[in-house]
């Protein structure tokens, strides 16, 4: 009788009837289920971070000129936002602890009235990275068992803009707007519960500090077996922004109680006060409501300034897609060469600082005065179009501003 050799799995031991695949070796097998595992150990161990080549990194200086393409002023935040991207990307480098000096990461919160420009720093930062990154909204989230999302679907996005790579994801940067929504009303406990306060913030916590978070894959209809994916946020950058309305009034108190005494009255003169923004520090951001854990966990603060009459002349006309240059090229599409006399664009920044507008306001001014043109033009056959003020200022007069400001006012 001729037995068949059975074989044996040198790693399990199990045979071949057990498996649903043996392969032979010379001298042992391997069978289907410890290739899958052998597989994903070498996944694990050999794809490490992707090495991100730190010369070939735009260097703080270059980031901050590459945002000066695009968004006016606001040096302050460009020059933290450039530094701590730098960082994250070293830190992704080094992961490993040398000398016990270990390269925390700097979670940043900047601060800035809204419309000064925080979503569109964000946004252009993105553009310059090669890490995964999302802008999510603090305003949607509840405490677990509300109607709302949970804390952890901040990351749901992240997971989808690295492909579902966890691994990617791990390295990425996290923009949460409208951070001041989910602030406490006022610096006391409240003793009933607020729906998005305080439980949202420890849920928040929970990220920026890092720890393993269980994230539902949202519109994950790769992975539809999967309930939860498991993200380590350890090396996540987190960047808060929010408009915290009103907090100029508690900066203001904080000087004011502060400068008492023999000096007082000569650094009182020296605050300026059409700024307050600017002297903001870590206690403002608690009498506004966040919890003291929270401002720990975002280390580096900084603000946005109020844009003036010369910010917004400027963001019409130099961002390199100034809302002036967009008008300009859709007309040259259509082989009309646009003008604007100066005086027109003196005049909407006029209407946009008269009705408090604000940057946001600036194309609803100029989409105003463009409609008719716009709707016109393309069926006469000119060949240039200059925009008069005597025409900008009907058309301007024509339109409700006070419905426009409506319309402007938080978009
Ligand atoms: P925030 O997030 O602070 O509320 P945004 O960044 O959304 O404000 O700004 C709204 C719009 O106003 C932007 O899309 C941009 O067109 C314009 N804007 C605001 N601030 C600036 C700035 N500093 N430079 C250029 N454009 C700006």
């Amino acid at each position: 009788m001729v037995s068949k050799k059975v074989n044996k799995c040198s790693f399990c031991g199990r045979t071949d009837r057990e498996v649903q695949l043996m392969i032979n070796g010379i001298d042992g097998c391997i069978c289907s289920d410890c290739v899958a595992q052998a597989k994903d150990l070498v996944d694990q161990t050999l794809k490490r971070p992707s090495p991100l080549a730190l010369n070939k990194l735009p260097k703080p200086a270059e980031i901050k000129a590459y945002l000066d393409n695009y968004v006016i002023g606001q040096d302050d935040a460009k020059k933290t936002l450039s530094v701590a991207v730098y960082n994250h990307y070293k830190r992704l480098q080094h992961p490993e602890v040398e000398d016990d000096v270990e390269l925390e990461k700097s979670n940043i919160i900047m601060v800035g009235s809204t419309g000064t420009g925080k979503t569109l720093l964000a946004r252009t930062i993105a553009k310059l990275l090669v890490v995964p990154f999302t802008i999510v909204d603090a305003t949607v989230l509840t405490e677990a068992g509300y109607v709302g999302e949970d804390v952890e679907s901040l990351l749901a996005r992240l997971l989808q803009e690295a492909d579902y790579d966890v691994k990617k994801a791990e390295q990425g940067i996290v923009f949460i707007d409208e951070i001041d929504k989910i602030a406490r009303k006022g610096d006391n406990p409240s003793i009933t519960r607020d729906v998005s306060g305080e439980g949202v913030q420890q849920g928040l916590l929970k990220l920026l500090e890092g720890s393993v978070v269980n994230v539902p894959p949202q519109g994950g209809r790769k992975h539809p077996e999967q309930k939860f994916i498991q993200v380590n946020t350890k090396n996540i950058l987190f960047i808060c922004g929010g408009a915290f309305d009103g907090i100029e009034k508690r900066i203001a108190q904080r000087l004011n109680t502060h400068v008492v005494g023999f000096d007082a009255a000569r650094n009182v003169a020296k605050i300026d006060q059409s700024n307050m923004m600017q002297y903001i520090a870590p206690m403002d951001l608690k009498s506004f409501g966040l919890i003291p854990e929270i401002i720990g966990r975002l280390p580096i603060l900084t603000h946005l300034e109020p844009l003036d009459r010369t910010a917004l002349r400027r963001i019409l006309t130099e961002p390199k897609n100034s809302i002036i240059k967009q008008y300009i090229r859709l007309f040259a599409l259509d082989g009309v060469k646009l003008t604007f006399q100066e005086e027109v664009l003196d005049y909407v920044v006029d209407k946009a600082v008269e009705f408090k507008l604000g940057a946001r306001g600036l194309r609803s001014l100029v989409e105003t005065i463009m409609v008719d043109p716009m709707f016109d033009i393309p069926s006469q056959h000119v060949d240039s179009y200059e925009v008069t003020l005597d025409y900008a200022r009907q058309q301007v007069e024509k339109a409700n501003l006070y419905v426009l400001k409506e319309q402007t006012a938080d978009k």
